[in-house]
């Protein structure tokens, strides 16, 4: 028996788990089995994880829980049936939106399918916004390689896609003094890593440049390279990138399945139809496994790891800068721990937490969580009360028991690449990640066809104006061209009529009140949509040409309105 299934087994043991039967495939590992609970489950995969083996794939049953519930779109006929890509992309979260606007530099037929009915609706709209400056990730992963370079590249990227990029700064304090010890051979490691500029703070540094930094800090560091941007905003400006450039976005578009001729894709099984594509790209997030196994190349399992954010009213945004940290030595080793971050917006948000979770688009909050929140990170900023928390949101990272992201093409499946088990900090990696995922991916291509670069790609996005970033004089001349400017639709946010308009009719159309929100943040103020959200409803439906009746929240048949109550009477 091989030296690392032998010590699987051992880890397995010393845990006490016996129903877990391991067996080798290909150069993963797969558990088989049953076990008592969800927590065993996670132990068991942990257990199997480190051991040399490419990757673990984790088929444990546990009795009583509840089977995987995956959303899918209604079937829509056959829209896509017949068509031919030369690369087809699933997943329009960060990663999928940013790899494709990549490929559009060349030459190529590229179309990314998205489930949802927009970009950004999982994971990637779901996070703290936050481009970590790569202290955290173990060296010598890919996570801390890609996060590095990524970092990097944000400065570029947002002004080409015109995206709000802060780079504000962290300061991770420390909860006792005895901990400064640590603090050169921390400064070392950070050099060692290629983190920029790191510096150490004493605590009258720290209170210095955070004036309402708790009490409790006892000095710390600072790391400048860490920025904030809005998550959402950076992957729909990558697929409006894309589109311009000649991507086709498909949204409400699922696949179901491959169809396979020896070690090749030939078909994308779609609930459009079946579509070909010379290269598949498997960007698919919490469901990335479920699409590698779709071309029998599942090497390893995802499981999901929830985390909840408390979003801060506006009015407390200026007492801090930077992002607040305090890390709890010992408290959970597969986090980094959460804090409280600026928003490129001006709020702050409180998280995120971290629970291991059978279902991975379980997007709750529970009152629970939310306390955690609060206890842990709110006093990091002494001017916070519970009251200025305006709402909670949770998201789902997509995890591998290995804890690393796999970006790879296929060892067995020859037009098939994954960037699959991007958790965070797969926003901060995504504009290197989408580099060589389009490199691999040409290669490929290049091996039966000539790839020309495209000589149209124009870096830059098509930007529409933003009442809230422009001068009083800029105002007036943006509503003299168009009046529909000069009617504030969002008060809280202050966004006009004008500016919703743009967005549903921007390169990836915003056509429900959710996806016009994501755009431009019209409701997601204070009253978090109370105000404006029929307004909202009748220009979409004006807009698309339908009756408000028919405008959904989000996913198809989320209607807002059920009924007329008055025969005649006006909806909204
Ligand atoms: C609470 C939390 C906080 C985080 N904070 C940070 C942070 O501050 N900084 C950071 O760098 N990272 C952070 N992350 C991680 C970051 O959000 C993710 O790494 C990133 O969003 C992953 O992007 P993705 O494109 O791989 O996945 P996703 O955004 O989930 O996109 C995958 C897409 O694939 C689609 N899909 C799945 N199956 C199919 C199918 N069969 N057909 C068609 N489409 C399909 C899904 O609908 C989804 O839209 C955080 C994550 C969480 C949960």
């Amino acid at each position: 028996m091989a030296k690392k299934l032998k010590s699987v087994i051992k880890e397995l043991r010393k845990f006490g788990l016996t129903g877990v039967c391991p067996r080798e495939w290909r150069s993963s590992i797969v558990l088989e089995g049953e076990v008592d609970s969800w927590q065993e489950y996670i132990a068991a995969g942990y257990a199997a994880a480190g051991k040399g083996y490419k990757g673990v794939v984790n088929d444990l049953r546990v009795p009583g829980l509840e089977p995987l519930k995956e959303y899918l779109p209604p079937g829509r006929g056959g829209a896509l049936a017949g068509k031919s890509y030369d690369v087809v992309i699933i997943g329009g979260g960060v990663i999928g939106c940013a790899v494709a606007r990549e490929l559009t530099r060349w030459d190529l037929r590229v179309a990314l399918l998205e489930k949802e009915d927009d970009v950004a609706k999982q994971t990637s709209s779901r996070n703290n916004g936050m481009i970590h400056p790569g202290l955290a990730a173990p060296t010598g992963s890919k996570k801390h390689s890609y996060n590095i370079r990524g970092n990097r590249m944000y400065t570029q990227v947002s002004q080409e896609l015109g995206f709000e990029f802060h780079r504000c700064g962290s300061v991770v304090m420390l909860e006792k003094s005895f901990y400064r010890l640590a603090l050169p051979y921390v400064r070392r490691k950070a050099l060692k890593k290629g983190v920029d500029g790191l510096e150490i703070l004493s605590r009258q540094e720290v209170s210095r440049r955070e004036p309402n930094a708790t009490d409790r800090q006892r000095g710390g560091i600072f790391l400048p390279s860490t920025g904030v941007v809005a998550p959402y905003m950076v992957t729909v400006a990558y697929a409006e990138n894309a589109v311009e450039n000649g991507a086709e976005v498909h949204l409400n578009t699922a696949v179901l399945g491959f169809e396979m001729e020896g070690d090749r894709i030939v078909g994308v099984r779609t609930n459009q139809g079946v579509l070909r594509a010379r290269v598949v790209i498997n960007a698919a997030g919490v469901w990335a496994d479920n699409i590698a196994g779709y071309a029998n190349d599942r090497f390893f399992s995802i499981h999901g790891r929830k985390g909840t954010i408390a979003i801060v009213d506006k009015a407390l945004g200026s007492t801090q800068s930077a992002v607040l940290a305090m890390p709890q030595l010992g408290v959970n080793t597969h986090t980094k721990g959460g804090g409280l971050n600026p928003t490129v917006e001006g709020n702050l948000l409180l998280g995120p937490t971290a629970i291991e979770v059978p279902q991975r688009e379980d997007w709750s909050t529970t009152a629970g969580e939310m306390e955690l929140l609060l206890s842990r990170h709110l006093s990091l900023n002494r001017r916070l009360r519970p009251r200025d928390i305006i709402t909670y949101f949770a998201g789902v990272r997509a995890c591998t028991f290995e804890e690393d992201f796999i970006i790879e093409p296929s060892e067995y499946v020859a037009n098939l690449v994954h960037a699959a088990g991007i958790q965070s900090p797969g926003l901060a990696s995504a504009p290197a990640i989408a580099e060589d995922v389009a490199a691999m991916t040409v290669e490929i291509l290049k091996k039966t066809r000539e790839v020309k670069r495209n000589p149209a790609f124009n870096p830059v996005r098509r930007l529409t104006p933003q009442l809230a970033k422009l001068s009083l004089a800029e105002r007036a001349e943006v509503i003299r061209k168009n009046p529909a400017y000069g009617k504030i639709v969002c008060r809280c946010e202050v966004i006009s009529e004008g500016e919703i308009v743009a967005a549903i009719h921007s390169p990836v159309p915003a056509a429900t009140v959710d996806a016009v929100k994501r755009r431009v943040r019209a409701g997601m103020g204070r009253c978090q949509g109370g105000f404006c959200t029929p307004a909202l409803l009748e220009i979409v439906a004006r807009e698309t040409s339908r009756s408000p009746g028919d405008v959904t929240k989000g996913r198809p048949g989320s209607r807002m309105l059920a009924e007329e109550t008055k025969a005649g009477g006006k909806t909204g």
